[in-house]
C-alpha cells in the first residue's frame, strides 16, 4: 500500500510519456485548483500530495491555481490562507501561481467561438424546465432555443455579458447530445448570469463560466498535461474532452480521477465546516477540533505526519473512509521522534514529603528524548512540596491500584521512592494534600535493597513551577459517520473540549520556542496554542499516548 514506488496515476503518466503521442516532449505538469471559498482541510492535503507529489515524481511542475470562477463566498482571506497551508505542508509552486479569473476574457472569447461554430446556444428555459428536459431519455425534449440562429445567439450572449438580463433569465448551453447516456453531455450549461461582485474582477462580469467549461480551459491555457481530480468528476470527463477538443488552445490535458479522502468522526465539506464556524459551534476555522489544515496545525499536527498519512492511505479509484485514529497514529509516530519530554500536572494536588528538609532543593537531570540522546537533557528541581495528579492518590485503593495510597510505595519519576502516610481533606471530602516520606537511599529512583516498586508517577516541584491552561480534545461528533446524518449539527459532541485552567508545568517551558512539541509524561503530546504567552501559557493536547489504531 506504500505509494512511494508508484500508483495507478504514475502508471498512466508513464504510459502517456512512453507513447510519444500527445504528451511527447512535454514535461509533466499538474495543478492544485482550490476554490478560495474556505480553508483547506485534510482531504485537500491528499489532493495536494497527489498533485505536487506526482509532479515531483516525474521531475515536473505543479501550478497553484485559485479556481475562482464562482464569486459567491470567495475572498482574499481564503487565498492567503490556502497559500500558507500549502507552504506549511512543505510544497511550493514557485512562480506558478494563477487565478482562473484571469482567464475570464479568454473564456468568453472561446465561448463566442463555440457559438460561431454552432456548438453553443443561448437558452431561456428555467432551471426547472431544463432539468425536466434533461432527465427523460425516452422523450428527450429539445430546448425550443436549440436552433436559434448564430447571429441571434451572439447578440444575446453579448447582452448577457452587458448586464441586460437578471440572474437565471438565460444561460449559454453547449450543443452536444440531448439523448446521451451521460447526463453531463445533454447540452450542459456553460455560462450563467450572476450579478455578484467578484473578489478580483469586481463588477466587470455578471456572467460566469461553469466549472465544466472553465476547468479544461484553465488547464489548457496553463499547459497542464495531467489534470488530477477526484472521482466525482469521472462522469464529467467526456465533457472535459469535448471542451478540450472543440476550443482553439494547443494543449490537450488529460483528466485522471482518484478517490476522495473521507475520515470518520468528522465532516469535510467546506459547506459543513463553514456552518460549524458561522454557528459558533467551534471557535473558528482553526479551532483545534477542525479537520482543516490550520486547525490541525493549531492542534499540533506536523506537516510530516500529514504527508506520511497521505502517502500511506495511498491513491486508488475506490472511495473509502479512513479512521481518524490512523491520522493520530501517524502523528504519534512523528512526535515520538521529536517531542521533548517534560512533566506537567493536569489536575494538581499537593504531595508533602514530611521527612524532607523544608529549605532544601535538589536537582535532577531528565533526558529530553530517550529516542534521541543527542537532544540532551534538562534540569528539574525537587523540594519538600510537589504537585501530583489527583488521580494518582486513592485513600481506599481499588484492586490492582499501584499508585499512592496509605502505606504504599511509588517512584517519583527520576527522583525518589516515597511511601504514602496519609492525606488531608477539605470539608467536602475532596483530598487537598497527600503526605509521604521519601527514602533518601533511592535517589534516581532505584532501590538499593532491590525491593520492587510497581508504580511510577510524574510530579512538578511546587516551589519552582509555572501555571498553565491545558485544553484536551475529543471527537467533534458522537457518531462515526456524521456526514450520513440528516442534520450533522444534532450529533455534535457537547464535551469535545475540556479546559483545565489550573495545571502545573516545569517553569523552563516559559522559555521554550513556541513551535516545540512536548510529551507531557503519561499524559500525551502537547503543543503551545497560538494564543499562548509566557505569562499565560496555553497548551493543546495534540494526541494522547495510547494508540487505539489497529492496523
Ligand atoms: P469541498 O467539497 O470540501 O468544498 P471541493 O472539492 O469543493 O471540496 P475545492 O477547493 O474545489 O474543494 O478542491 C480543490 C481540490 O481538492 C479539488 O481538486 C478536489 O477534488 C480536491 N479535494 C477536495 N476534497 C477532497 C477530499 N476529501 N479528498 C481528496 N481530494 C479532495
Ligand atoms: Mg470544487
Ligand atoms: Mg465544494
Amino acid at each position: 500500500e506504500e505509494t512511494g514506488s508508484g500508483n495507478f496515476i504514475h502508471t498512466f503518466i508513464t504510459e502517456d510519456i512512453a507513447k510519444n503521442g500527445r504528451f511527447a516532449g512535454q514535461r509533466v505538469h499538474t495543478r492544485f485548483p482550490p476554490e478560495p471559498n474556505g480553508y483547506l482541510h485534510i482531504g485537500h492535503a491528499k489532493a495536494i500530495c497527489v498533485d505536487f507529489g506526482t509532479a515531483e515524481k516525474f521531475c515536473g511542475l505543479c501550478n497553484l491555481r485559485m479556481d475562482d470562477t464562482n464569486p459567491t463566498k470567495e475572498g482574499t482571506e481564503y487565498v492567503n490562507a490556502i497559500q500558507e497551508d500549502i507552504h506549511w505542508l512543505g510544497f511550493d509552486w514557485g512562480s506558478r501561481f494563477h487565478y482562473a479569473s484571469d482567464y475570464f476574457d479568454t473564456m468568453y472569447e472561446l465561448a463566442v467561438k463555440l457559438i460561431q461554430k454552432s456548438l453553443a446556444y443561448v437558452c431561456e428555459l428555467t432551471p426547472e424546465q431544463m432539468h425536466e428536459n434533461r432527465g427523460d431519455l425516452t422523450h428527450p425534449a429539445v430546448s425550443p432555443y436549440r436552433d436559434r440562429p448564430t447571429a441571434e445567439n451572439l447578440d444575446l450572449f453579448a447582452r448577457m455579458k452587458a448586464g441586460e438580463f437578471e440572474d437565471g433569465r438565460m444561460t449559454l448551453r453547449a450543443k452536444i447530445d440531448l439523448t446521451s447516456g451521460n447526463f453531463n453531455l445533454r447540452d450542459p450549461v456553460l455560462y450563467r448570469i450572476n450579478h455578484m461582485p467578484h473578489h478580483r474582477t469586481g463588477g466587470k462580469w455578471c456572467i460566469y463560466p461553469m466549472y465544466d467549461f472553465a476547468h479544461p480551459i484553465e488547464d489548457a491555457i496553463e499547459g497542464i498535461t495531467h489534470s488530477l481530480c477526484t472521482l466525482e468528476f469521472e462522469d464529467h470527463r467526456p465533457l472535459y474532452e469535448w471542451v478540450i477538443n472543440n476550443i482553439d488552445l494547443p494543449a490537450k490535458p488529460r483528466q485522471i480521477e482518484f478517490a476522495r479522502l473521507g475520515i470518520n468522526n468528522t465532516v469535510m465539506s467546506k459547506r459543513k465546516l463553514r456552518k460549524l464556524v458561522e454557528g459558533n459551534y467551534v471557535t473558528g476555522w482553526d479551532d483545534p477540533r477542525m479537520p482543516t489544515l490550520c486547525g490541525l496545525r493549531r492542534r499540533g499536527f506536523t506537516p510530516a505526519s500529514i504527508r506520511t498519512f497521505c502517502e500511506r492511505i495511498g491513491v486508488s479509484k475506490v472511495n473509502s473512509t479512513v479512521e481518524y485514529g490512523f491520522l493520530e497514529h501517524c502523528l504519534r509516530e512523528d512526535l515520538n521522534q521529536t517531542a521533548q519530554r517534560t512533566m506537567a500536572v493536569l489536575h494538581p494536588i499537593k504531595l508533602v514529603l514530611t521527612n524532607y528538609p523544608a529549605d532544601k532543593t535538589e536537582t535532577f537531570e531528565m533526558e529530553n528524548n530517550p529516542e534521541r540522546p543527542q537532544d540532551g537533557s534538562h534540569t528539574v528541581t525537587f523540594s519538600r512540596e510537589l504537585w501530583i495528579e489527583a488521580g494518582d492518590f486513592l485513600e481506599m485503593p481499588v484492586k490492582g491500584y499501584r499508585r499512592l495510597f496509605p502505606g504504599n510505595e511509588v517512584r517519583l519519576k527520576a527522583a525518589y521512592i516515597v511511601r504514602c502516610t496519609g492525606c488531608e481533606k477539605a470539608e467536602d471530602g475532596s483530598v487537598t494534600t497527600v503526605y509521604a516520606e521519601y527514602d533518601p537511599a533511592t535517589r534516581g529512583g532505584d532501590t538499593p535493597d532491590g525491593r520492587k516498586v510497581r508504580g511510577t508517577i510524574h510530579w512538578v516541584d511546587a516551589k519552582n513551577c509555572a501555571d498553565a491552561e491545558i485544553h484536551l480534545y475529543g471527537s467533534l461528533f458522537t457518531v462515526p459517520e456524521p456526514e450520513q446524518e440528516d442534520d450533522f449539527l444534532k450529533v455534535l459532541n457537547p464535551s469535545s473540549l475540556e479546559v483545565l485552567p489550573n495545571c502545573k508545568v516545569e517553569p523552563t517551558l516559559q522559555q521554550a520556542d513556541a513551535k516545540t512539541p512536548f510529551q507531557f509524561m503519561r499524559e500525551g503530546y502537547f503543543c503551545f496554542d497560538k494564543d499562548s504567552t509566557p505569562q499565560h501559557m496555553v497548551f493543546n493536547r495534540s494526541v494522547s499516548l495510547k494508540d487505539s489504531f489497529k492496523p
